[in-house]
């Protein structure tokens, strides 16, 4: 069994889809699974739709009728005119239904996660129905199903999170038998039968179940790059595709910012040890990156460097904190309440100061959440005020060689320090496979490249970059 998943550019139009189906036509696997995401730009299309229609904006109906275009043009270009009565009649019925639902959301001013969800969902909805008459077409017979009948999750609407039992269970027994299947990837359903989605991006990760379930051989994500590059190649030109990772240092990398892979799509793969490929539609000859329980040696230490932009740093200090248990609780759980997503920690080990990297559009938000739980503190003078600073980024060095190895840190640092780049904090994880550093935005992406020469340009055999 092979899964492979296509995402919103590899599925974007007609011309994209018959890339698609020729890549399908040259694979000999007498089992496949395919994944597809909606087309590109549509779920953030759809997302504007349901605020429009909240808002009494009546130009979603212009909206509505620019997405049916989209999705008809594409069937027009890839299905004989003679056989499209079927399908567009399906797409019709699927957009009429969508048009009820926004007539609702108009009228009742009432936009709900769930609703949200509802709307997102045609997305991949259309495409997976539009991907599977094509290959119907073009000599490659399969059945649709609908991944909301095997992705159980809870009620988190936008962001649900998945039953791993009951969904394997449901996919081991419930998928029909056949030598292609085509699914939607990103929706899901809960328990009590409402529609859900993944999470921006889940596609991946829809696919990453099914091959999980299905004890695949290999997990393919097809996109519209050669893979993951050792770091983003708009800060840093001197990028490449990786040829090789373990599972730990593209989990590392990919929560880090490398957006071709949704970060939670490796976790199912690890205990099959199901390997990944990331491979590119539009370069299909370009080998893309391994991503598997033992990548070939490398004589790399460091594997990716990666930035992330739009951080507000966020410091706590005082002599009243010396000693005190408790404070680094308190200050994460008054984020926490708040949802806030933390990056980064560090406390200096006088416990003077504890320092956390967030988002920098949640900064305002956290340091008042902070301000208010240490308010008492604050007003004693046994702690400072809640210090902010932005624009701030974070730039990370990942890799398994570097475990154990030592001076690759001091190596980094003073590199950064001999160009008078100031580092305001400090982490490494303790597995030692990563070492981040938050540093001004200014001074970011000088140390992306500067990093990137020192531990890449010295690579004899680099393949070429080349970015979609
Ligand atoms: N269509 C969804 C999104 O744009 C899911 C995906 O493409 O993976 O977030
Ligand atoms: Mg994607």
């Amino acid at each position: 069994m092979l899964v492979l998943k296509f995402g919103g550019t590899s599925v974007a139009n007609a011309g994209a889809i018959r890339q698609l189906i020729s890549i399908l036509r040259e694979k000999n696997n007498p089992k496949m699974l395919v994944v597809v995401s909606a087309m590109s730009k549509v779920t953030d299309l759809l997302i504007s739709l349901y605020q429009k229609a909240a808002t009494h904006d009546v130009t979603y109906l212009e909206l509505l009728s620019q997405l049916e275009s989209k999705h008809m043009e594409a069937i027009e270009e890839l299905v004989p005119m003679s056989q499209q009565i079927d399908i567009k009649g399906r797409i019709k019925m699927i957009f009429r239904e969508l048009e009820d639902l926004c007539r609702g959301i108009y009228l009742l001013d009432e936009l709900s996660d769930s609703t949200k969800a509802r709307v997102m969902a045609y997305g991949e909805r259309l495409s997976s129905a539009i991907v599977s008459v094509a290959f119907q077409h073009h000599g490659l017979p399969n059945i649709l199903v609908d991944s909301r009948d095997f992705i159980q999750t809870d009620n988190n609407y936008l962001n649900a999170k998945v039953n791993l039992k009951a969904t394997y269970a449901f996919m081991r027994d419930n998928l029909p038998q056949a030598d292609l299947l085509v699914a939607p990837g990103f929706i899901a359903r809960s328990a009590d039968g409402k529609t859900t989605v993944l999470g921006r991006g889940g596609s991946d990760y829809t696919a990453s179940l099914y091959a999980a379930a299905l004890n695949a051989e290999l997990l393919e994500i097809w996109s519209d790059v050669d893979g993951m590059y050792t770091t983003d190649p708009r800060k840093a030109a001197a990028a490449y595709s990786i040829e090789e990772l373990s599972y730990e240092e593209a989990m590392e990398l990919a929560y880090f910012g490398a957006k071709v892979l949704y970060p939670p799509t490796i976790a199912p793969l690890v205990a099959a040890k199901i390997p990944l490929v990331l491979k590119n539609t539009f370069n299909p000859a370009h080998k893309g990156t391994l991503i598997s329980a033992n990548p070939a040696p490398s004589a790399q230490n460091v594997k990716g460097i990666s930035c992330i932009d739009h951080i507000a740093v966020l410091t706590i200090s005082g002599s009243g904190m010396v000693g005190v248990p408790g404070v680094a609780m308190r200050m994460f759980k008054a984020v926490a309440l708040e949802c806030i997503n933390v990056y980064f920690i560090t406390q200096s080990s006088s416990e003077q100061s504890i320092t956390i990297g967030l988002a920098e559009a949640e900064g305002e938000k956290a340091a008042q959440a902070i301000t208010e739980e240490f308010a008492g503190d604050i007003e004693q003078g046994l702690l400072n005020p809640v210090s902010v600073e932005t624009p701030m980024s974070i730039v990370a060095i990942v890799g398994n060689g570097m475990v154990q190895q030592p001076g690759i840190a001091g190596k980094a640092f003073s590199l950064l320090g001999d160009h008078n780049i100031n580092i305001r904090a400090i982490a490494q994880g303790a597995t030692e496979r990563i070492i981040s550093v938050v540093l001004n935005t200014n001074d970011a992406h000088r140390a992306v490249n500067l990093l990137h020469d020192r531990f890449f340009l010295t690579v004899p055999e680099k393949s070429t970059a080349t970015l979609a």
